[in-house]
């Protein structure tokens, strides 16, 4: 049985702005006060893990320890089926200066080559305590990679990840829209289904 969410204060362990949004909006339904860790000052670990799930539960760990509250994190990316699931976990790592044009320009060259466009985006969810205790969930989308950019909705990849079944690019879908189907929606559902109810 997975621990329950009590109530109360809840640290979104992450810095990243576009993040914290999405997860705000996604939590807002279940009445938790919600902080970010940038708000909080707290310091941001070293993403040293191998996979989402590790990485998300470094971060949440860590801000749960050093705020003695529950802390959620996100750890999440672009993984292209051609590029063996590159960038992966260094989907934020391929940015300049927090610029994704040259991220996306990097999987566009790199894909040139390859007929199989297919890609997915994952997201894996940890819910920590400050003893330590973590739960984790893991949602996809499966979609292809398109280019050039479209849109300028979303964050990140949004712009060239067109999911499975769909005319438009994730950067080309309103934030309701996106929400009912993401990675990231997904992970949250399985969260909200084991500790918010
Ligand atoms: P993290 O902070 O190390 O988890 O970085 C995740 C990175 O993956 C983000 O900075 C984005 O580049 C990418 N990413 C994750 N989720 C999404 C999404 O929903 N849309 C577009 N890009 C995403």
């Amino acid at each position: 049985m997975a621990r329950r969410f009590e109530g109360g204060r809840l640290v979104i362990a992450s810095h990243n702005t576009d993040k914290v949004r999405e997860i705000a909006d996604l939590l807002a339904p279940y009445g938790t006060d919600a902080v970010s860790a940038g708000a909080l000052n707290l310091p941001e670990p070293e993403e040293t893990g191998a996979t989402f799930a590790e990485n998300a539960i470094i971060k949440a760990r860590a801000a749960a320890q050093e705020s003695r509250l529950p802390a959620l994190a996100d750890d999440s990316g672009l993984c292209v089926h051609a590029l063996d699931g590159r960038p992966g976990i260094y989907s934020a790592r391929w940015a300049v200066n927090g610029d994704f044009g040259p991220a996306m320009e990097k999987v566009h060259t790199m894909l040139e080559a390859h007929a199989d466009k297919s890609a997915h985006f994952m997201c894996a969810l940890a819910l920590c305590w400050p003893a330590g205790q973590c739960e984790v969930f893991e949602g996809r989308i499966d979609g292809v990679v398109v280019w050039p950019p479209r849109g300028d909705l979303g964050f990140g990849y949004d712009p060239i990840f067109r999911p499975e079944g769909r005319t438009i690019t994730f950067g080309e879908t309103p934030p309701e829209k996106k929400h009912a189907v993401s990675h990231r929606a997904r992970a949250f559902a399985k969260l909200i289904g084991a500790c918010f109810r």
